[in-house]
């Protein structure tokens, strides 16, 4: 029976690593840490968006104030009394434009963004 000893006089295993099985472990490790660093700037990304809703919820793009909502035929319009601006969410808009007369300005409008 031997020991091998390395350079801090610890005796290790006798089994030593090529070139390449190490660089297999260093490469296991390297996508260990990867991955690791991946999922903490998910989470961290995650925590900012949140941080930001909690922010921006409800509150006019333009000056900030809070927004109040109001139903017109079936229609949710987010309202700012403050400025004025109104504010429709994700298909909204597309919803008003289909209400009106299609050759109405406002499905005109829309249809530059579909
Ligand atoms: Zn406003």
């Amino acid at each position: 029976m031997y020991a091998v000893i390395n350079k801090e006089g610890l005796a290790m295993s006798p089994f030593i690593r090529s070139d390449k099985e190490e660089e297999y472990f260093l490469r296991k490790e390297a996508e260990k840490l990867k991955k690791m660093a991946e999922k903490r700037r998910a989470e961290t990304e995650a925590a900012e968006r949140e941080e930001l809703k909690k922010l921006h919820y409800m509150r006019c793009p333009k000056c900030g104030m809070e927004l109040q909502e109001i139903e017109f035929q079936s229609i949710h319009i987010d309202k700012c009394f403050s400025c004025g601006g109104v504010w429709l969410d994700d298909g909204e808009l597309d919803a008003v434009a289909k209400k009106e007369d299609e050759n109405g300005v406002l499905s005109r409008f829309t249809s530059i963004f579909r």
